[in-house]
């Protein structure tokens, strides 16, 4: 076995290596880019060196700098994870040349692998069903609408080098095509630097079921049974599951075979995944799936193959990378109940699933039973705008599907992620789907069900914003009593906030205050009453949530609901000022303070510059004056009141002549 090992890729997959790494007494040698100095999976390493700039082709894609840090750090095997260069036959080869172990398959078996075209015609040579289609060299435009013609639409365009979803158009008419292929072909150049395109029969009802398999160089190879990613969004997996629902033990046998022949033909060795896509339409069938393509790499979702084999596939890889044969037979490999995995994302699925980036103010997962995270980040840290917004993955395993996946909705609503938005609201929804708890999904399940799953604006969700004010008043009340405690004679400046529990409030009933506050980016009002009973908080007639996690910063308090995040904080009335043109006749408080007097009454005439109000804070007198001339059509506020900084104190109805 192996001494050590330079982990080339950052992250969650950096995080999970780096354990299986330590629990065999590897030492690890970790890299990182100028944004990760201080990420997770530096702090986990032995070691840790810099290779770059944030931006990924200068760092975790230069093949240079990583093997020079591995010769330096003398390492014995370089493991390159998932994304970044853990498919480059390139780098396995100049791993090769550096008298490095590569953990993963030879250079040659990537290359045989590396491209759809190719791949397919060696897989139809092995004799494993491909799907039907054109795959072969010619790329003129008409040709290939006379193959599409001939396969029948409708039919899929994809990037022969493509990958993560990229450089892939469906087609449904014929006179769709060209528009479709230049996209493609954009695309893939984009992505690729390669424009070829190869064409497929559109499956109806399309259902991507995937092997694991695992080879040795002794000439061994087996799988470890199916996974099924059929949750898909823009062709990029988001929930994952082990076994696959409806798979028969004829269709895992036959699957298992196809992807066994599949890596065989390929001199394969170590880890990999044949990814077939199988019709669902009136339930799987033996005969009913086709290889698409084959990933030369652990994949994101091996977890639930672990949960269901009770294998860990980390170590496997490092055993076959240093020459060992395949630790079990292929009657050895159990399958243990159901296992779900979900894709935790930094976005936000009600604007079309945006990235969403900043410091994770509070990241929290529950511990239960059944329940594995990996996850790459901890609170505090950042997610970038430079790498994959993953910040982890929640993998459920239980006696049965219902109960792997009543595992992971309860995980889903107890976890916490603070800062930048998350999907974890969405994943939850996803759980509980009725399509999907019947077995009854393929891959056009989320596409068809986006406004079902909530992935549509929402609007404000008032009883979290009523929440998120409550807390900034309590918070505001603390501070002050803290500050009163330690000055008693404090200056007045700490005393003359609307919510002080030593001021008018407590001197007589209920008293009403109006707290302008910017909720999920709104102006709001929330409505403050505070009465012998304590004070009570509303945002349009809602009440604090009770189901919610709040949690507070300098200028704001995060609340969580339901997977949803809404940001609170007082709204800044300089700010507030400038787009209240509308607003005509608005009189507002313009700091924190106590209404002294109403110098008019509702219906008076007033001029512009007429003083209507004087609100006291710090001390000071303030003069609140009419902006326009009109006439006082509400009084908001009473004498002795306390209000808050951007408060309504009165509103002057513009005159006929003003207008
Ligand atoms: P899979 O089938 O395993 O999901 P993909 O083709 O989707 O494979 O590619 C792997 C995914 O992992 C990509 O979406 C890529 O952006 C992402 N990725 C790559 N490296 C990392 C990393 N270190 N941490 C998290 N995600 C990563
Ligand atoms: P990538 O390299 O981007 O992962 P794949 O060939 O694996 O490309 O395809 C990605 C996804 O697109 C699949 O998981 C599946 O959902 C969908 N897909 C691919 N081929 C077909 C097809 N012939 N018919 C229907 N859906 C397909
Ligand atoms: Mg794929």
């Amino acid at each position: 076995m192996f001494k050590s090992v330079l982990i080339a890729n950052r992250g969650e997959i950096a995080c999970r290596i780096a354990r299986t790494a330590k629990r065999l007494g590897l030492r690890i040698i970790a890299v990182y880019s100028e944004a990760d100095a201080r990420a997770l999976h530096v702090r986990l390493a032995d070691e840790a060196h810099a290779i770059g700039p944030a931006e990924a082709a200068q760092s975790y894609l230069s093949i240079d700098r990583l093997i020079a840090v591995a010769k330096a750090a003398r390492a014995d095997c370089i493991h390159p994870g998932y994304g970044f260069l853990s498919e480059s036959a390139g780098f396995a080869q100049a791993c090769i040349d550096a008298g490095l172990a590569f953990v993963g398959p030879p250079p040659s078996a990537m290359r045989a692998m590396g491209l759809k075209d190719r791949a397919k015609a060696l897989m139809e040579k092995a004799g494993v069903p491909v799907v039907p289609g054109f795959h072969g060299e010619m790329q003129e435009p008409k040709f290939l609408q006379r193959k599409a013609y001939e396969i029948g639409y409708p039919v899929l365009i994809k990037a022969v080098a493509g990958g993560g979803g990229k450089g892939m158009r469906k087609v449904e008419r014929h006179a769709e095509f060209e528009t479709a292929l230049a996209g493609a072909q954009r695309e893939a150049k984009a992505a690729f630097g390669d424009e070829r395109v190869l064409i497929e029969k559109y499956v109806t009802s399309p259902r991507h079921i995937e092997m694991q398999i695992f080879a040795d160089r002794h000439g061994n190879a087996i799988h470890l049974n199916e996974r099924d990613c059929s949750l898909q969004r823009r062709h990029q997996k988001v929930i994952e599951e082990a076994p696959g629902p409806g798979v028969s033990a004829e269709l895992r046998a036959a699957m298992g075979a196809a992807a066994v022949a599949a890596a065989k033909a390929a001199g394969y060795e170590g880890a990999g995944t044949v990814e077939f896509i199988a019709d669902g339409a009136g339930g799987l069938k033996p005969g009913g799936f086709w290889f698409m393509e084959m990933n030369t790499r652990l994949q994101v979702e091996h977890p639930v193959t672990e949960a269901i084999t009770g294998l860990d596939l980390v170590e496997w890889q490092f055993r076959i990378a240093a020459g060992e044969k395949l630790p079990l037979k292929q009657d050895q490999v159990r399958l243990d109940g159901h296992a779900v995995e979900a894709r935790l994302y930094a976005e936000d699925p009600e604007r079309g699933f945006l990235p969403s980036t900043g410091k994770l103010i509070a990241l929290r997962f529950p511990a239960a039973e059944g329940l594995r995270v990996d996850s790459g980040v901890e609170a505090g840290d950042e997610v970038t705008p430079f790498y994959d917004p993953m910040i982890a993955k929640l993998i459920a395993h239980g006696t049965t599907r219902e109960q792997a996946l009543d595992r992971l909705v309860d995980a889903l609503d107890k976890t916490v992620v603070i800062g930048p938005r998350g999907n974890a609201g969405f994943l939850a929804a996803l759980c509980r789907a009725p399509g999907f708890r019947a077995g009854e999904f393929d891959t056009g399940f989320i596409e068809r069900n986006l406004v079902a799953l909530g992935c549509t604006r929402q609007g404000l969700d008032s009883a979290a914003a009523a929440l998120g004010a409550r807390e900034l008043l309590a918070r505001e009340s603390a501070r002050l009593s803290a500050a009163n405690e330690r000055e008693p004679d404090a200056p007045a400046s700490v005393q003359t906030s609307p919510w002080d529990a030593a001021d008018a409030f407590q001197l007589a009933g209920a008293r009403r205050l109006e707290l302008p506050i910017l909720a999920d980016g709104e102006n709001v009002i929330a409505e403050v009453v505070h009465a012998a009973a304590g004070i009570a908080v509303t945002v349009a007639g809602s009440a604090p949530a009770a189901d919610a996690v709040a949690v507070a910063v300098a200028d704001a308090v995060y609340v969580l609901r339901r997977g949803r995040q809404t940001k609170v904080s007082l709204r800044d009335l300089t700010l507030d000022e400038a787009g209240d043109g509308g607003a005509g006749g608005l009189v507002r408080a313009p700091m924190h303070g106590k209404v002294l007097g109403i110098l008019v009454e509702q219906g008076s005439a007033v001029t512009r510059g007429q003083r209507v109000a004087i609100i006291e804070a710090m001390k000071m007198e303030h003069t609140l004056t009419a902006p326009i001339d009109g006439t006082v059509a509400e009084i908001a506020v009473a004498p002795d009141a306390q209000v808050a900084e951007g408060a309504k104190v009165m509103v002057i109805a513009a005159s006929e002549a003003a207008q």
